[in-house]
């Protein structure tokens, strides 16, 4: 079924509210949620919501947190968040940044401690919009590693993802967005929720043979992710690991630290004034010249058109927003049973969930 993009949205917010955010920090994740639906990438959207709940039943998750503003070492900001929602958190952590970046036109953030932030590439064009240029490496702890790093058949880090916007006209264009693994997690739990098998190529079962079965990965953690092209992407994932854990955020897997339900996220994010290099009209000129020169190429065999990091995402925004959000019926169900057991009207949020078109 397809549901409107504002209603989604709407039954987010009394979910939200449910597990006792306000209602600042309930717009503030509903937002980021359906934000992550519409850009195409239904794994981090509002199928997380069953486990941000499951996370504050457990303690593990603290709705309306004040983060911990650590003092500035000259350009170096550290905000520590407590273990509040991450998208809240990771946004009052970029506005302190962008503080310090006013005074030396560039800032480099660690944010740690904080729960999932979900769709990186929501924070490259929050940053976009306010001028920036921004780097974003995020690692995740509070569970296991499910990623192998090139060469073995045990996960040894997780799906550590990057993400680089830059500003034109204050929107992130291009905006690149992508874990280091050859797909996220929520991808192998979306197939699982679909009943469809994945390609080959995304998982290994727990001999290292790659399977196209989600449901030992998605259920048991039986396996591990692959990282993206190969021993490079494996390298890129383990540097991820250092910058936004050891360096950042002071907790990498290999710490061991496991919780119940737990996801958290560090991030390591290095923002940039543009102009502190050219006039901003320059460098989109520059920027946009690059981009146009890509796609005019010539196409390789079998590919109608060229696209660049960004566009995918903004191609499905447009759709959605005129056609609604695909969302699986088991997804919508478990919402509304993690609702219920916050006591929310669950029948009002059913009702709220409006199908599209209709
Ligand atoms: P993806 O593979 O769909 O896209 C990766 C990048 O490739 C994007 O920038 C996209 O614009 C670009 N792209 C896609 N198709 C293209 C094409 N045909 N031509 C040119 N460019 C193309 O994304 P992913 O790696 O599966 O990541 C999904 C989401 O998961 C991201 O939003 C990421 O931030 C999020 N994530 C979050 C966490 C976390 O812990 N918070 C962990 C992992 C991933």
């Amino acid at each position: 079924m397809n549901y409107t993009p504002d209603s989604l949205e709407s039954a987010a917010r009394l979910i939200l509210a449910s597990f006792g955010c306000d209602e600042n920090e309930a717009s503030i994740v509903a937002d980021h949620l359906v934000r992550a639906n519409l850009a195409g990438h239904d794994s981090h959207g509002i199928g997380m919501l069953p486990m941000y709940g499951a996370q504050v039943k457990d303690g593990n998750l603290i709705p309306n947190q004040t983060p911990e503003f650590l003092p500035s070492a000259g350009a170096i900001c550290i905000v520590d968040a407590r273990r509040g929602f991450g998208h809240h958190m990771a946004l009052l952590a970029l506005d302190h940044a962008m503080e310090t970046a006013a005074q030396h036109n560039v800032a480099v953030l660690g944010l740690r401690n904080a729960g999932h932030v979900s769709r990186i590439g929501n924070y490259s064009e929050y940053c976009a919009e306010k001028g920036f240029v921004s780097i974003h490496f995020v690692n995740v702890w509070g569970h296991g590693p499910l990623v192998a790093p090139h060469g073995s058949s045990q996960a040894g880090f997780s799906t550590n993802p990057i993400s680089i916007g830059m500003p034109v006209n204050g929107e992130a264009k291009p905006m690149l967005d992508m874990a280091t693994s050859t797909v996220a997690m929520g991808k192998v739990r979306v197939a699982h929720n679909r009943g469809e098998k994945i390609p080959l190529g995304w998982v290994l079962d727990i001999d290292g043979v790659e399977t196209d079965d989600p449901s030992d990965m998605w259920l048991h953690r039986k396996g591990a992710l692959t990282a993206f092209g190969a021993h490079k992407g494996s390298g890129l994932g383990i540097f991820v690991e250092l910058l936004a854990g050891a360096l950042a955020g002071k907790e990498t897997v290999a710490t061991g630290t496991t919780i119940p339900n737990g996801v958290y996220n560090n991030m390591f994010t290095i923002l940039v004034k543009p102009e502190g290099f050219d006039d901003i009209a320059s460098i989109e000129a520059r920027i946009m010249e690059f981009y146009d020169n890509i796609k005019s190429s010539p196409t390789a065999r079998g590919t109608k058109e060229i696209l660049l990091p960004g566009e995918p995402e903004k191609r499905y925004s447009a759709d959605r927003h005129r056609n609604g959000i695909f969302v699986e019926d088991e997804t919508i169900e478990q919402l509304l049973t993690i609702a219920g057991t916050f006591d929310a009207d669950t029948d009002q949020i059913r009702q709220t969930i409006q199908i599209a078109g209709k």
